[in-house]
């Protein structure tokens, strides 16, 4: 089942001498349950294609269906809600809250939904992350892969349709760059979760199913990721 629908993005920055093509007519497809890579050399668009994706940023042209919802047609409250409720998004720097606890981090975004979040979920998720015992620490007690786990939980607590993840583990020890793939990994397999994950480096991207090279705004290749 097709869950991301993009269709012929363009986003341009500057003018003149200065105009560059971010993104350039990039049309594209992902099923429900996959988990793609996209790589490419820095400058070549990800994040902007990451954010256009995921309806941080708004395209010149061209449109993203997610569960078939045109997102750029909801209006820009609906579009924080829909966000919230539907979206993940890891960033490299993790992005936590120091004043809050590893625990109040990851269920933050289900307190602002106004609802419980899901206990078993919950003990669940922490599980995978391996952070059962850091719960209660402040982000700044912790490393930086328990640091990113945790920002993973985040992005996770409310069961997105689609979970984005920009260089993920571009700030990571080699160690935990494994761990954190590994641990995508099985939560794309055990929840057949939907993850587009952005990185350079070549050896994490094969642990996806399917690697999308990505240069000058384009795609350059499309291929499945060979194991
Ligand atoms: P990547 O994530 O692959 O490194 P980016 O999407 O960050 O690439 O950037 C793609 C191109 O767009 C680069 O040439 C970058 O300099 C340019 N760019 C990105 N964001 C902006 C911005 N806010 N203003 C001007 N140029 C930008
Ligand atoms: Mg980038």
């Amino acid at each position: 089942m097709e869950l991301l629908k993009v269709e012929n993005l363009t986003k341009h920055y500057g003018k003149k001498e200065s105009l560059i093509f971010a993104t350039d007519n990039v049309s594209f497809n992902v099923n429900q349950g996959e988990f793609v890579a996209i790589v490419g050399q820095s400058g070549s668009g990800k994040s902007t294609l990451l954010n256009l994706l995921s309806g941080l940023d708004k395209p010149d042209s061209g449109r993203v269906y997610i569960n078939g919802e045109d997102i750029y047609k909801l209006k820009d409250d609906e579009l924080i809600k829909y966000r919230r409720k539907n979206i993940g998004f890891v960033y490299q720097f993790y992005n936590l809250i120091p004043v809050l606890t590893i625990k109040e981090n990851i269920i933050l975004p289900s307190l602002l939904e106004n609802k419980k979040y899901d206990e078993e979920y919950f003990n669940n998720l922490i599980k995978i992350l391996n952070l059962k015992e850091r719960i209660n620490h402040l982000p700044n007690e912790v490393s930086g892969g328990q640091q990113q786990r945790a920002s993973i939980g985040r992005a996770l607590i409310n069961k997105p349709k689609i979970l984005f993840a920009d260089e993920p583990t571009g700030n990571l020890d080699s160690k935990s760059k494994r761990n954190v793939i590994d641990l995508l990994k099985q939560y794309n397999q055990q929840y057949n979760q939907t993850i587009i994950m952005v990185t350079h480096d070549m050896t994490l991207a094969k642990k996806a199913d399917r690697i999308i090279v990505f240069e000058d705004g384009k795609i350059k290749e499309d291929k499945l990721a060979g194991k």
